[in-house]
């Protein structure tokens, strides 16, 4: 982990406080507030603060003066019902504000999610850290040669030993020289925001970002999502298991109908109904092309 004793001073203190409120709070998200969750090499997330909880999903919906009922039930049947229907506004009464720490081509996939509200720490105004991200030696791949978008294999030997060299070698002669040329001893030192641009695409870099929880779960299907590269993937997973925490129901129908469930066409559908008449259903008879059916059979087929 990558916290500094000051800073988890600072995190220590931030929890050793609390306050009353009138505000819904939720058991669950108050024992994660503030605390760092290890990501990647250096990387982390953290909830820096939450509204709202499955509760306030159902008032909204019922726009109601209280909290409209008292049965966990009927709010579960509710939002799951929401969520079926993509019904999408109740859930954007919900925020979630995290810190994150991660490598900047991370951050290039993140910061295409435009529904959120997003502050970057500077680096025209402050010096980044010397943290790259190395990847563990099982998360190097070969290029895979079914997907261009993917990767295939483990790489193993000799070859991952240099690869991991490689990548070692270039991120620090890349951040001796970003030193050398800030330096103010015996010169003037060239300007920050100038001398990051030598730093590579794997230095850690850090933002707040605050999004409701329905382009929340926007984010969650497509970065949690098996398609999704592995290094944006694992800060998903960290995200989902804090939102299962904060509303239960709401993700319980979010994993059931979304990261569970699967979308078909017209054609698919026509094809499961074929199939459960008796008839016997091939690529070629389908009407869908080779890769449609590819994914067709993928969501037919038992994962185990
Ligand atoms: C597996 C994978 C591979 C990808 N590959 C590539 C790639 O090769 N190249 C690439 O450039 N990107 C790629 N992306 C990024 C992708 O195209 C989206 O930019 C990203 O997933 C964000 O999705 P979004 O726009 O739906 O999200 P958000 O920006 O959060 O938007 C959420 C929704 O709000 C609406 N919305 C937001 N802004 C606007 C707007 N200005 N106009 C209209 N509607 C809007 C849309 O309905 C949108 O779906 C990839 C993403 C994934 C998951």
């Amino acid at each position: 982990m990558t916290l500094t004793p000051e800073q988890q001073a600072e995190i220590d203190a931030l929890r050793s406080q609390t306050q009353q409120t009138l505000r819904a709070t939720v058991p669950g998200m108050e024992a994660h507030l503030y605390k760092a969750y290890e990501v990647l090499d250096h990387g982390f997330i953290r909830v820096i603060d939450y509204m709202g909880d499955d509760s306030a999903i159902c008032q909204a919906a019922r726009v109601s003066y209280g909290k409209g009922t008292k049965s966990v039930q009927n709010d579960e049947g509710l939002i799951r019902y929401l969520m079926r229907h993509w019904h999408s506004t109740p859930f954007e009464m919900c925020e979630i504000k995290l810190h994150v720490k991660l490598p900047v081509f991370v951050a290039r996939q993140w910061i295409r999610h435009r529904t959120a509200n997003v502050n970057e720490y500077s680096a025209r105004y402050s010096i980044l850290d010397r943290e790259f991200y190395i990847p563990a030696p099982e998360h190097i791949n070969a290029q895979s040669v079914v997907n261009n978008q993917g990767r295939g294999g483990v790489l193993e030997g000799e070859e991952a030993a240099r690869v991991l060299e490689i990548l070692k070698a270039d991120s620090n002669r890349a951040y001796d020289h970003y030193e050398q040329m800030i330096s103010q001893e015996g010169q003037d030192g060239l300007a920050r925001e100038l001398a990051r641009m030598n730093l590579p695409a794997n230095v850690y870099t850090q933002w707040y970002w605050k999004v409701d929880l329905h382009n929340l779960f926007h984010f969650l299907r497509l970065r949690a999502d098996a398609h999704a590269q592995y290094e944006i993937r694992v800060y998903a997973d960290a995200i989902c298991k804090v939102v299962a925490d904060w509303v239960p129901a709401a993700y319980g129908a979010f994993e059931d109908y979304r990261l569970g469930g699967a979308t078909l066409s017209g054609k698919a559908l026509d094809c499961v109904r074929r199939m459960l008449k008796g008839e016997e259903v091939t690529q070629e008879n389908s009407g869908m092309s080779k890769g449609e059916w590819r994914e067709f059979e993928g969501v037919l087929n038992d994962p185990a």
